[in-house]
């Protein structure tokens, strides 16, 4: 029997539902042998992941998930095997995680000048860890504002919303050179999702410069066609196909953790990138300056 992969999961580090070890718990439940743990922006949940892991049996891999934003939208840029300890790096992860919680700060203030009444208090209780449009939807779910999740992003806080608030900006290359920056291996996210494949073909040159080595060919509810398509790219590009849920909590995301078959194959090639990287010097990352929200 092969078996189950998942190199895509978030806990309650950033916008998932359960913490590291209730993750680890469920991963052990739903059989999987391999877990990476990619949670935005936030390397915090990796130490207590890894610890039961260890416990459970389950070959860990620390990982994390870069947002970035680009005029053909959004890309996210995860990031396998990171010496995640580096100073430099967590500096970095810092004020990127500060940015995220003004940001949440802003769409509860832009609601409650609509006099749709959500505290900022509930939200950062809700959040445990740093604060996503999840927790603002949560906020508004219970409050009784909406009845769904999916209404609070339709009517609220998804883009172009009235108490949508842009991110902090960090463009793809800037994600994959930070990954780089604590040897890391970068890797596209859903990329059909987000940016879809027209932006990306115009991203992945430049991209593979800066050190990319992989494309989350796997993905949920990708279809065999989508594989197909992301296949043709990886091979062009020389990048590793990987492959994940995006498991952020039961109902969030189609896809139960461990849900999507991903081939071995996807592990060891990482791991063998991974092992040319370890004990090199980096080239250090400078975050570029913020941009202003709207
Ligand atoms: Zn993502
Ligand atoms: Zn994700």
């Amino acid at each position: 029997m092969a078996q189950i992969i998942d190199l895509h999961t978030h806990s309650t580090a950033s916008d998932g539902i359960y913490t590291p070890t209730q993750l680890l718990a469920h991963a052990k439940e739903a059989d999987i042998s391999i877990l990476a743990l990619t949670d935005h922006d936030s390397t915090d949940g990796i130490v207590e992941a890894a610890e039961a892991a260890r416990q459970q049996g389950i070959d860990f891999i620390p990982g994390i998930e870069v947002n970035t934003d680009t005029h053909g939208g959004e890309v996210h840029v995860l990031g396998y095997f990171l010496e995640y300890e580096r100073p430099a790096f967590q500096a970095i992860l810092k004020v990127l995680r500060d940015a995220r919680e003004r940001r949440g700060q802003r769409m509860v203030e832009l609601l409650n000048e609509q006099g749709v009444h959500v505290a900022w208090e509930r939200v950062r209780e809700i959040a445990q860890g740093s604060v996503g449009r999840p927790h603002v939807a949560k906020a508004l779910l219970e409050a009784g504002y909406v009845q769904t999740i999916g209404e609070a992003f339709d009517t609220y806080i998804g883009t172009g919303c009235p108490a949508y608030v842009p991110r902090y900006k960090l463009s793809p290359e800037d994600a994959v050179r930070l990954i780089v920056s604590a040897n890391g291996l970068p890797v596209i996210a859903h990329p059909i999702t987000l940016p879809g494949l027209t932006e990306l073909r115009n991203w992945l040159p430049g991209l593979r410069a800066a050190g990319l080595v992989g494309l989350e060919t796997y993905y949920g509810p990708y279809t065999t066609q989508d594989e197909q398509a992301l296949l043709t790219l990886a091979n062009e590009y020389q990048l590793i196909p990987t492959g994940g849920t995006d498991f952020h909590g039961p109902g969030i995301h189609p896809t139960p953790l461990g849900g999507r078959a991903v081939p071995y194959m996807a592990v060891e090639q990482l791991k063998a990138a991974a092992a040319q990287r370890r004990g090199q010097t980096p080239p250090p990352f400078e975050l570029p300056p913020p941009v202003a929200e709207k």
